[in-house]
């Protein structure tokens, strides 16, 4: 399988699309994802086109990873989390659905269950909840 570069983070990495950013640093962008299955669900991406865990570089890994734990402290934080879910798929078998490599962060809350997938949120719900995000990023050292 190869890389599509027509893939929809592809282009938002592209700026072709728009989307509700949170944090960028060289390697990595997160961005807020369009149909959130917890309030602050965001999506940690390399900037560097890959589709999967699968074939992505050793230093495309660390970059994500370091910014997914970045991300979930910060979403902890925002939200008043207990915890936080840690999300990612590969492959059409294995639930994904965009091929370029993401990590879900989800912020959780004691006997709160995710929300079903594929439920669009309101746009202003979203750039409230990532204002969150950007504020509690602020105290979380790099
Ligand atoms: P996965 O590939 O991990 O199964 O799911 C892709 C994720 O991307 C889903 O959670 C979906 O809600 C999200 N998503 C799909 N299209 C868009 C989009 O255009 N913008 C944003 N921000 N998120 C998207």
């Amino acid at each position: 399988m190869s890389y599509d570069p027509e893939n929809i983070f592809a282009k938002i990495l592209r700026d072709e699309i728009p989307a509700t950013k949170v944090y960028e640093d060289g390697q990595t962008l997160v961005f807020m994802d369009i149909m959130p299955r917890a309030d602050g669900h965001c999506l940690v991406i390399p900037k560097t086109p890959c589709r999967n865990l699968l074939d992505a570089g050793a230093d495309q890994l660390a970059s994500v990873m370091l910014t997914t734990q970045r991300m979930a402290r910060a979403v902890m934080a925002a939200f008043d989390a207990g915890g936080v879910t840690i999300q990612q798929f590969n492959e059409g078998p294995g639930g994904q659905e965009v091929f370029h490599l993401h990590f879900h962060v989800l912020p959780r809350h004691e006997g709160v269950a995710l929300r079903p997938p594929g439920q669009m949120a309101e746009a202003e719900v979203i750039a409230a909840h990532a204002e969150k995000i950007r504020a509690a990023l602020e105290d979380i050292p790099r």
